[in-house]
């Protein structure tokens, strides 16, 4: 298993990003994008350091080669309860930033290995070999890996084939004898940019006119033609005293730019089987929203724990309303959890892998998504104004205005301006910042937007079945 060093290093290999219409030389050292490198490297330094724990580092029995538990396969409820116990661990070492360079990329290893196997069997395609020995060079070289599935899409309503652009898909525009060449652009690629593979995949079902559309491959991040565009939003921040979180931590969504990229044919894990494209999508999202919901409740911890202190520290922790609030944000946080933990315990294998049960995690992604803003609400009014209207660092740091402005800062007894200040800037830095407003988008929009959930829970729940239960109890059967 590699070092944080050891990875860090590997990002340095000429990569195209540029970041506010400049190219990148080194995304470890630059002022904004190292943030994010720091999160991903730490996941790194965390299995070094907790090298026995097997939430961590796991043993493969056979051959006694030691991996990252992101790779292993799930083959039970056990597997998914260590890998949401991993992925909420070190989001919560990494205050509440998951840093998805394993997460996701296992998410659509797994998934591409669920619906290889089936085509294979059903077509006599060879992809479940390419997808293995994918997958076992990213687990014995400990690589970091983005996905890059949601396309730029243009027209919502049309297919990818009947796009006023031919592009607005990733497709496949020729192939040779040694591979295809790929052209378009993925949006909001989450770590590409830290990534030492990039993992496309189709983002929705096609018809056999989009068959070209219809690609799964993978590339190393330094592909001749591939580009990443990072987003500056979110992270501006350069201050911990204001930012304690923003000015530290960072994750950077990229559009991936492929410009007549090449891959080899041992990279190709999907090319022209339309009737594919759907099932992979929706393999994949079966993980990703597992992941998804595993990395959530670190956040929400803050958003409860921030709101319960600063209760305490105004005294007003005994007031009904302040009591409503806080049992509403415990109820939420805890929710979220619990469906996180049934939807592990209630998967079911399919082609050998255990698959997170599908209503209850996308159930749990929704109630995240659309009790995100009432919370960031909830903690707002607990805390006050003076989330927004407090002082700055500079202040802080004058003893000229701190000694005027701290007594007047302070809470109940034993509560100090600048601890409560502090907290305030927690709170604003979660919930009234340019990364609160990052945070709000990402709960709506990340892992799939509302609808999303809803399409899903109504495709896999069987409504026959509570049809025919209701069915008996009114009477309307004999
Ligand atoms: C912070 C963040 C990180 C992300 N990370 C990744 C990543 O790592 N990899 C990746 O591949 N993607 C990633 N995504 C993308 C994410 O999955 C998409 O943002 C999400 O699927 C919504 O797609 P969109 O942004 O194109 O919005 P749209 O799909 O345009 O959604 C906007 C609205 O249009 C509606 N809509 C869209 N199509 C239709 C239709 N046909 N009919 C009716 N209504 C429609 C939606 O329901 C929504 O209300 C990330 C997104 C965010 C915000």
């Amino acid at each position: 298993m590699r070092s944080s060093e050891e990875y860090l290093a590997s990002l340095r290999d000429g990569r195209r990003v540029y970041y506010r219409g400049r190219r990148v030389e080194d995304v470890t050292t630059h002022p904004h994008l190292r943030k994010g490198a720091g999160v991903c490297a730490l996941d790194f330094q965390l299995a070094h350091e907790r090298a026995d724990d097997p939430t961590f580092v796991v043993q493969d029995p056979q051959t006694g080669r030691r991996y990252s538990r992101y790779f292993h396969v799930p083959r039970g409820p056990d597997d998914l309860l260590r890998r949401r116990d991993l992925i909420e661990t070190v989001t919560r070492e990494a205050r509440s930033f998951v840093p998805l360079i394993k997460e996701i990329g296992t998410d659509a290893l797994f998934a591409l290995q669920i619906v290889c196997a089936r085509m294979d069997r059903e077509l006599g395609t060879s992809f479940l070999p390419r997808v293995r020995a994918f997958y076992e060079r990213c687990r014995d070289g400990d690589l970091a890996m983005a996905v890059a599935q949601t396309d730029v899409k243009g027209d919502r309503g049309r297919r990818p084939s009947e796009q006023p652009h031919p592009d607005l898909y990733v497709r496949c525009v020729r192939e040779t004898s040694d591979g295809i060449v790929v052209r378009g652009a993925k949006a909001h690629t989450t770590n590409a940019v830290y990534s030492n593979e990039i993992l496309v995949l189709p983002t929705r079902a096609m018809t056999e006119r989009d068959a070209a559309y219809a690609v799964a491959f993978a590339v190393p991040a330094d592909t001749p033609g591939l580009s990443f565009v990072a987003s500056p939003r979110g992270f501006g921040a350069t201050s911990p005293f204001d930012n304690p979180l923003s000015s530290r931590y960072g994750i950077t969504e990229s559009l991936t730019v492929f410009d007549d990229v090449f891959v080899p044919w041992e990279r190709v894990f999907l090319c022209g089987q339309w009737a594919y494209a759907g099932p992979l999508a929706k393999t994949f999202v079966e993980f990703h929203r597992f992941t998804a919901i595993s990395y959530k409740t670190p956040l929400l911890e803050l958003l409860v724990g921030s709101a319960a202190w600063m209760a305490e520290a105004q005294g007003i922790a005994a007031a009904g309303h302040v009591r409503d609030k806080l049992a509403r944000l415990v109820m939420y946080a805890e929710t979220v959890r619990g469906l996180t933990t049934a939807a592990a315990v209630e998967g079911r294998t399919v082609e050998g892998i255990f698959v997170p049960h599908v209503v209850l995690t996308n159930a749990a992604k929704y109630y995240f998504a659309r009790g995100y803003h009432d919370a960031v609400r909830d903690v707002q009014d607990i805390a006050g104004g003076l989330v927004v209207t407090g002082p700055a660092e500079e202040d802080r740091n004058n003893p000229e205005v701190w000694g005027l402005i701290e007594p007047y800062l302070q809470g109940r007894a034993g509560t100090s301006g600048e601890a409560r200040l502090r907290m305030m800037n927690l709170i604003r830095d979660l919930a009234a910042s340019d990364l609160g407003g990052y945070l709000e988008v990402l709960a709506i929009h990340a892992e799939g937007s509302l609808e999303a959930q809803k399409l899903t829970v109504l495709m896999d729940y069987d409504l026959e079945r509570v049809q025919r239960l209701a069915a008996r109890a009114g009477g309307l059967e004999a």
